[in-house]
């Protein structure tokens, strides 16, 4: 099979995630003030809307920034100079976490877990207490390894070790394909972006906290949160806000609700379960196979060549599937199944695998994985 002679491009990387054309319509709105009234109430709607991901005992925020910005606001207003952090790295954005409490002057002790794996509640909450650490920074989905964490079970074993810890969640392409419960859990800080679960344009982060979280008295400006939630509890934002991108967003929840949030968790879970045996069928690896995220499938395939694989199907078919970083490069394919997309998003994604690899001799593939997938799909929906 050479190039295709209609290209049709689609987004398989882990963010951003392909935006529904409702949602990208909403967007083109150039006709609106920030400071109005309607705007205001899109806003607060769009507040409202995200508080079912989170379950928290306030309404998140939306800042005008990429998920980093969030993480940044989580350790300039929650954390003070000096102070003791434990983070989790068990990838590219568990580094993330490190690296911006050393910037930020926090005694940061580093648990590394080798990518692709998950740290145990025991482990952390070891780490946490060696330290004698007053937070906890962790991802609840390693996007870079395809893991998904046990936060919940590490939540509250190490809330038990150490009862007054804060404990930051980066749920950035967690929520939506995973569900969350932050005050059940024990969670102070989470996370999100606008770009992943969310189906989204990129241009807004999201960050819920508990109400009875101490602010720190660092210095902090632009992510003050403080102004930001005087601000925002009449659905007004400090500063400019991307405006267009949160019209996309009150259309992309709306829609989502419009499934209801267990549906679209429980979709996640289904996606995730079909594209696996996809990946076994045609004879792959899974990697993190041991605590499979349902947002993305890692694929273990060093002698495959993933990133010559990876270059074929985006000439040949438009689709852009995410490679390995770091170690990882040339040993994994990653293949989104994350936001507003449906169950041929998946069966598409594993029929350009096989065509590439029936190109490289592999033939007997063609079709294994796809009929895998559309089997796991028909008995999800067979027994409810
Ligand atoms: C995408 C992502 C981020 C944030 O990335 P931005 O480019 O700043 O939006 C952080 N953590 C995880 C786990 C992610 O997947």
């Amino acid at each position: 099979m050479s190039k295709d002679p209609v290209i049709d491009p689609r987004l398989y990387c882990p963010g951003p995630t392909p935006i529904p054309l409702d949602v990208q319509i909403a967007s083109l709105n150039g006709s609106i003030y920030h400071r109005s009234a309607p705007f205001q109430e899109i806003t607060q709607n769009c507040r409202k809307l995200l508080a079912p991901f989170f379950n928290g005992d306030q309404l998140p925020l939306i800042l005008t920034a990429s998920g980093t910005g969030a993480m940044e606001a989580a350790i300039a207003n929650f954390t003070s100079a000096g102070e003791k952090v434990v983070a989790v790295n068990a990838g590219k954005f568990g580094e993330r976490w490190t690296k911006l409490c050393k910037r930020f002057l926090c005694e940061t002790l580093e648990l590394q877990v080798p990518w692709g794996k998950v740290p145990s509640p025991a482990d952390v909450a070891a780490a946490v207490t060696k330290h004698n650490a007053t937070a906890l920074c962790i991802q609840a989905n390693e996007t870079s390894t395809g893991a998904v964490l046990p936060v919940e079970a590490i939540a509250k074993e190490v809330r038990q070790a150490k009862p007054d810890i804060k404990i930051f969640v980066d749920a950035i392409s967690y929520l939506v394909a995973h569900p969350m419960k932050m005050t059940e859990w024990g969670i102070d800080v989470v996370v999100a972006g606008s770009q992943k679960g969310f189906g989204t344009p990129a241009g807004l982060a999201f960050i819920a906290y508990q109400a009875k979280l101490p602010f720190s008295d660092r210095p902090r400006f632009y992510f003050d949160l403080q102004t930001e939630a005087k601000n925002q509890i009449e659905g007004k934002t400090a500063w400019t806000p991307a405006i267009q991108t949160i019209l996309g967003l009150e259309a992309a929840l709306k829609r989502i609700h419009s499934v209801g949030v267990e549906a679209i968790t429980k979709h996640h879970a289904n996606l995730a379960n079909a594209c696996r045996a996809g990946v076994k069928a045609l004879g792959l690896k899974l990697f993190a196979a041991e605590s499979p995220s349902n947002a993305l499938t890692a694929i273990e395939m060093p002698d495959l060549d993933p990133e010559g694989l990876r270059k074929q199907i985006a000439t040949d078919f438009g689709f852009v599937i995410a490679g390995g970083q770091d170690d990882l490069k040339g040993k994994i394919l990653r293949l989104s199944h994350l936001g507003l997309v449906s169950r041929f998003h998946v069966l598409d994604g594993l029929a350009a695998i096989e065509f590439a690899l029936a190109q490289r001799g592999r033939k007997d593939v063609l079709g294994t994985g796809v009929a895998a997938a559309m089997r796991a799909f028909h008995d999800a929906c067979a027994t409810p």
